[in-house]
């Protein structure tokens, strides 16, 4: 659907329109009770003293103030280690530490006054509350200084010798997980502060083939059985390990995993979690190796187009295919591969249109973009390296819809997602002059993700533009009028994608193969659509306000720019903090057999025609 570059336009439409609903296929829920081996629970080792409030605050600041252990000890564990600590009288001339001797015990000085001995010199007293011998909370380590107490009073006291084992015991567990093996010793230290503790009752499904998870788990203490659909395939136990591909993506359950008698304990952790902490874990893991080039940071370097195995099509674009590839040996690596024909580029003289799409697209990392990693050039092809959106585009989920068009809460959602694409592109001053559901992806989660950045333009904010882009439906009456446009552009292509989501239709769409009509309607403008009755009346506001002609006078026009569209009556039960954090549930959410199943998209025919080679080098940068 390029108006400017590609000129196969109807026949897109009518392939879109001949979909064949092949995703009719019905999911079997497995639910599976068993009665397994028992094994008895470990006992609770932590033993908790009573604190009032005061105490507890006291404790807590000194242990955050403490630069080591702020960075070892997170929310979850600094509870922990707060209600383990109590009180210990100190008399004068008591030392609490000695210089060279190993300890197990970390303190937090209450009241008194101590002094700090090194090499029998005395280099410090001090009265106030602080931390000392941290180190301990690691491992057994030696005093560096002695700690004598020079007028009596009180100190809080941890024996971190269980907090040794249990951690121990947590990094000889995360060990042994290959995607976290290669990581150092410190930083496991540093995951195993993360690690929650979950019990799961006897028979319980702790995690359920197909669907997609984001929690890793290993056991504790118990044991689980594992099916695959709805066979015995595998019994788990203490310090082994499941769901751990999620750490890295959204993981594709392989199987369900059932919590054997008498129940089980788990340590978690969730990406999300990880991802917080330490960044992508394939970064902490140094697995998706990075190099700077010309100041960019190129993702899978290390890959070659030969690495993979081209699995199907997933669509069809202006200059070739997108495809499902899977790496041949890393099979959790999986990627749409967008193939654009060289020679095709050239006789259309789209060269820049196509290193716009590659230099912005691989710019962008926002939850609501389609992640570009890299870029791969041969005789025939130009290659996009882009993350995989499983749940197939907008367009083909809103035309598979009973009535043909979503239900308000539904388009919401959706127009949010896409509200906040929109932002993080003006926020670097990119306009995105493509806006329609055939170009918004569906991710696992069920979140959108823009993609096919072809149109969009790096501009200066005041600097106007002047070239005719877009799809005809969508295009802005500046654009018809070539009188110059900004990014407002983008703002009416969002009232037209919001009318065409609740209505199944845009509210300029005519007939006319050569959208002679189209531009009119435009022209003549939204107050001469009739909206369908069922359009409620804030809805209909806000896309009259988002399809004003005048771009100044347009909402997201104005000083608000898209803080004004989102404080709209209409987003007034949208919650944009829970969205961007992804704690809404999705209208609708992919559910998948594997990391290559493809049932969201469109059947493809397979081609097997190739162009011709071209060996001029425009694409040398690819
Ligand atoms: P057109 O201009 O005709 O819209 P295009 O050349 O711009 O095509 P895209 O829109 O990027 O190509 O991709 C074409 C189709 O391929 C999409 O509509 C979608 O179905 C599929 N596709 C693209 N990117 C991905 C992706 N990251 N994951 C899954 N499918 C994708
Ligand atoms: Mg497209």
């Amino acid at each position: 659907m390029l108006l400017f570059c590609n000129n196969n336009n109807s026949n897109n439409y009518k392939n879109r329109m001949n979909i064949k609903l092949k995703n009719q296929i019905k999911w079997k829920r497995r639910s599976g009770v068993i009665s397994e081996p028992t094994e008895s629970l470990e006992d609770d080792v932590n033993v908790y003293f009573a604190k009032t409030k005061g105490e507890q605050n006291l404790i807590r600041m000194a242990l955050q103030s403490n630069e080591f252990l702020s960075h070892i000890i997170k929310e979850k564990r600094l509870q922990q280690f707060i209600d383990c600590m109590y009180t210990q009288q100190v008399s004068e001339g008591e030392l609490l530490t000695r210089e060279g001797e190993t300890g197990s015990h970390l303190y937090i000085s209450n009241t008194g006054i101590f002094e700090v001995i090194i090499q029998e010199v005395s280099v410090n007293t001090f009265s106030d509350v602080r931390v000392f011998g941290e180190l301990s909370i690691l491992y057994s380590a030696k005093r560096h200084a002695t700690i004598k107490c020079l007028r009596g009073g009180s100190v809080w006291v941890l024996d971190c010798s269980t907090a040794i084992e249990e951690q121990e015991e947590m990094v000889s567990f995360l060990k042994k997980v290959p995607t976290l093996n290669t990581a150092t010793k410190e930083h496991l230290y540093q995951v195993a502060n993360l690690l929650r503790s979950e019990f799961f009752p006897a028979f319980k499904e702790i995690i359920k083939q197909g669907e997609v998870g984001d929690k890793f788990y290993i056991i504790r203490a118990g044991g689980v059985t594992v099916l695959k659909n709805s066979v015995k395939v595998a019994y788990l136990s203490k310090g082994q390990f499941f769901g751990e591909i999620s750490l890295l993506r959204d993981d594709f359950r392989q199987a369900t995993v059932v919590a054997d008698a008498p129940g089980t304990e788990c340590l978690t952790l969730t990406r999300k979690e990880f991802i917080d902490h330490f960044g992508e874990v394939e970064e902490f893991i140094n697995f998706k190796l990075q190099y700077t080039y010309r100041n960019e940071v190129i993702e899978y370097m290390d890959f070659e187009l030969d690495d993979f195995d081209v699995l199907k099509t997933l669509g069809v674009g202006g200059f070739g295919r997108v495809k499902l590839i899977q790496h041949k040996y890393y099979k959790d690596q999986v990627f749409a591969l967008k193939c654009m024909s060289k020679i095709d580029i050239i006789s259309r003289s789209c060269q820049d249109q196509i290193y716009n799409e590659k230099n912005l697209q691989m710019a962008c990392k926002s939850s609501f973009i389609v992640r570009l990693h890299r870029t791969f050039r041969d005789f025939k092809y130009v290659y996009l390296l882009l993350e995989v959106c499983y749940g197939g585009d907008l367009w083909n989920h809103l035309y598979r819809q009973k009535r043909g068009c979503f239900a308000e809460p539904a388009a919401k959602f959706y127009s949010g997602c896409i509200i906040k694409a929109l932002e993080y592109l003006h926020n670097r001053n990119i306009i995105y002059r493509d806006l329609k559901p055939e170009n918004v992806m569906i991710h696992s989660n069920g979140y959108l993700k823009l993609t096919d950045f072809g149109f969009a333009k790096k501009t200066d904010s005041k600097e106007n533009t002047y070239t005719f882009v877009g799809t005809a439906e969508y295009v802005a009456p500046e654009i018809i009028l070539n009188k110059g446009y900004n990014r407002e552009v983008d703002y009416w292509a969002l009232g037209v994608f919001i009318f065409e989501l609740l209505v199944g239709r845009t509210p300029f769409r005519t007939n006319d193969p050569c959208h002679l009509k189209t531009y009119n309607l435009i022209l003549k403008g939204i107050d001469h659509v009739k909206f369908p009755y069922y359009v409620s009346s804030k809805a209909k506001n806000l896309i009259k306000k988002l399809c004003t002609q005048s771009p100044s006078e347009r909402l997201g026009g104005q000083k608000g720019r898209i803080e004004d569209i989102k404080s709209q009556p209409w987003f007034s039960s949208l919650n944009w903090f829970k969205l961007e954090n992804f704690e809404l549930a999705p209208p609708f959410k992919p559910i998948l057999q594997n990391n290559v199943d493809t049932k969201y998209f469109e059947e493809l025919e397979e081609l097997n025609t190739v162009p011709l080679d071209d060996l001029s080098a425009w694409d040398s940068e690819f």
